[in-house]
């Protein structure tokens, strides 16, 4: 063993010396944590990166690469990647009814709701295990109340069994009157990577986008059901919207969902971009949102393709089409992932951009009437 190193090293420091451009696949970061690009960077070389779309090419054998590491890895070539944004329509028409409900959204509101959730502590679905006091069972309990108060049937989807409680996904539906209704469901993660009273911007903010958009359409009655999903586990492998999926479609409820949408980090805004990611089938959907977008909000949206780690994936992976809302990546929160990751730096007004644009894009595609 020791004479094969010996042998092995000075080789490897010579492949490494006298390397022309790397060869083999390129492969999308299917996570940007920063301790998991410090470990990709040891073993790799960039080949593109703009925005949310990074690519790498390995500089050890991928047999070499750790598994966990590997998970996080996809295959994927320059060319499957865009980033573009849209010309604004040149007529700029918006309907009075879409503005009047997009002028409902609260940004104060907003704010407050992902105060509260920050504020629960802990939020990371391990700590259901590690601490009795968990801030992620104390964000469950809030957003249940929360959705309970607006008038919502809720639900709790636990999809794993822990020693001292249960992680769950909260959900909350609005049914339709209308016979055969198909569904839209809305969805952000409420968990966070742990750090104390932090994860304000991920993902207290989209959860909070979830809040603010049931309670204005809690106003409106609908020719589609609406479905609210504050989802657990995102930030361990997307564990709670995949356990969500896999229940929607053994019930068959998964065929009903006309299309979805995921707010995940909606808060921090250094440039008035908005990233609009799915994947290329889904592309002119994309585009009609970001139209809207210059309709009915101060925000420049950006496309961006492929799809990848947040709760939008589950869904496209059924054939569903599915965007996800997210501040500009190529300008992202610093504190992204870290302790730091707290309310003050971020912009209400922007998040509250990103629910109107979202909130329309609702009204372009159901039928909404106001209660009164
Ligand atoms: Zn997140």
């Amino acid at each position: 063993m020791i004479k094969t190193l010996l042998l092995a090293l000075p080789l490897l420091a010579a492949a490494r010396l006298y390397a022309g451009p790397v060869s083999g696949p390129s492969y999308l970061l299917l996570s940007h944590d920063p301790a998991f690009l410090e470990r990709v960077a040891e073993i790799s070389e960039p080949v593109y990166a703009k925005g949310r779309s990074r690519l790498v090419r390995l500089t050890v054998p991928p047999a070499q690469v750790p598994a966990e590491i590997m998970a996080l890895l996809r295959a994927a070539s320059p060319a499957d990647i865009r980033s573009y944004t849209v010309p604004a329509p040149s007529e700029k028409a918006a309907d009075p009814a879409v503005l009047s409900l997009v002028s409902r959204v609260n940004s104060a509101g907003l704010m407050g709701y992902a105060d509260a959730i920050t504020m629960t502590g802990k939020r990371a679905a391990r700590d259901l295990d590690a601490s009795a006091s968990s801030g992620n069972r104390a964000a469950m309990d809030y957003i249940e109340n929360a959705l309970r108060d607006m008038g919502y049937a809720t639900e709790r989807h636990c999809y794993k069994d822990r020693k001292k409680d249960k992680e769950c996904n909260i959900l909350a539906r609005g049914k339709s009157p209308a016979q055969g209704a198909r569904t839209i469901a809305v969805v952000g993660h409420m968990d966070s990577v742990g750090h104390e009273n932090a994860g304000a911007d991920d993902n207290a903010s989209g959860a909070a986008g979830v809040l603010e958009m049931a309670r204005v359409l809690a106003g409106y009655r609908a020719d589609h059901d609406l479905l609210f999903i504050a989802a657990n586990g995102e930030e361990t492998g997307v564990a709670g919207t995949y356990a969500l999926a896999k229940k929607l479609k053994a019930s068959g409820e998964m065929s009903r969902i006309a299309w979805a949408i995921n707010m995940d980090m909606i808060a921090w805004n250094r440039n008035g971009l908005v990233d609009i990611e799915t994947n290329q089938e889904h592309a002119a959907f994309a585009e009609w949102v970001a139209g809207l977008a210059s309709v009915y909000t101060r925000l420049n949206p950006n496309i961006t393709m492929p799809a990848w780690g947040s709760d939008h994936v589950p869904f496209l992976e059924a054939g569903v089409p599915t965007y996800l809302s997210i501040e500009s990546w190529e300008d992202h929160n610093p504190c992204y992932h870290q302790a730091c990751d707290k309310m003050a730096p971020l912009s209400w007004d922007y998040a509250a951009d990103i629910v109107r644009l979202n909130l329309a894009v609702i009204a372009g595609k159901a039928r909404l009437a106001p209660k009164k």
